[in-house]
């Protein structure tokens, strides 16, 4: 997979500078001063400034996050009504939703039925949190079609779309839906984690809605990438304020086990780490001789960085 096929250039071009826009226009008049997200720490000291936001790293555990942040009322505000979220939504995310289900959603679908079945885990029914239009509960549903299938997403516009494609949908943020508490033997969230103003809240929330000994499967950024570690703030990935947080390894496992998980794995199977760092503009010497070397070099380069768990897109998977 390549990053200009769910990332057109042009297309994400006019986003990041929207979002920029946002971004320096944003109110910081009651911006929150915060602990670490990952492990609490105070221990924390100034990493990036970017767009008029300032990013903290946690010197206990690595974690790189936006502190001081915007309140959790200001961000939803924002994810209303800001030019940049709206463009995300209603044009970004329909133009590619196609490719992103043949080149994201099916592989991912594969890859966690195959997690599940290693795992031996039982599973009759899963619930996808922050669905957006319910792509990833399709693809599941069509490789398994005995397990029901439940979708919880505060958009209106979704959650209809969702309600369309026969799912049970509740139009709520996770961190308000306890009447689905104890309910699923599964929890999915695809990137919505790096978004939420509060990550610990967001994983007890999921947490909550397991039985006991279910399990969640949590995709999101983390800070210990090749791409994010190479580009810093340079990086796309630290986009202010819809990039919040950027946990270390070591952050994951404290942040889930804060949380309520028993048995906590990190993986990062993210292929882009090197076609966005040959993207961006910024291309290190490094990098510049890798891809000399020709296309077999730079695949094995990227398979090592996801054997090794140096990739920044990452898959946490835990054990209620
Ligand atoms: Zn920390």
């Amino acid at each position: 997979m390549k990053e200009s096929e769910i990332r057109p250039r042009k297309l994400f071009e006019k986003y990041l500078n929207l979002a920029k826009k946002d971004a320096e226009s944003f109110d910081n008049s009651n911006f929150e001063t915060i602990n670490c997200v990952s492990c609490e720490s105070a221990l924390v000291k100034l990493k990036y400034k970017k767009d008029g936001f300032k990013y903290s790293i946690c010197e206990s555990c690595g974690t790189l996050f936006c502190n001081p942040r915007p309140s959790l009322k200001t961000l939803n505000s924002f994810y209303k009504n800001s030019s940049s979220a709206k463009f995300w939504f209603e044009e970004f995310l329909p133009k590619v939703e196609e490719n992103r289900r043949e080149k994201i959603f099916k592989k991912k679908a594969i890859q966690l039925f195959n997690l599940i079945s290693e795992k031996k885990i039982p599973i009759s029914n899963l619930c996808d949190v922050g669905a957006g239009s319910g792509v990833f509960l399709e693809e599941l549903q069509k490789i398994k079609e005995d397990i029901s299938y439940f979708a919880i997403e505060p958009g209106e516009l979704s959650s209809s779309i969702i309600t369309d494609k026969g799912f049970s949908v509740l139009q709520k943020s996770v961190e308000y839906s306890e009447e689905w508490n104890n309910k699923f033997d599964f929890v999915v969230s695809l990137e919505v984690l790096e978004h939420v103003n509060k990550p610990v809240d967001f994983v007890k929330s999921i947490n909550n809605l397991l039985k006991k000994d279910g399990y969640c499967l949590i995709t999101t950024l983390g800070y210990e990438g090749f791409d994010i570690l190479t580009l810093g703030e340079n990086s796309n990935s630290i986009s202010p304020p819809h990039h919040l947080n950027f946990p270390s390894l070591k952050g994951f496992e404290l942040l889930f086990k804060r949380a309520g998980f028993s048995e906590v794995d990190v993986l990062t199977p993210g292929v882009l780490d090197v076609d966005i760092v040959l993207n961006s503009g910024r291309i290190t010497e490094f990098i510049k001789v890798l891809k000399s070397r020709g296309d077999s070099v730079v695949r094995e380069f990227q398979e090592f960085l996801i054997k090794n768990r140096l990739s920044s897109h990452v898959w946490v998977f835990a054990k209620k």
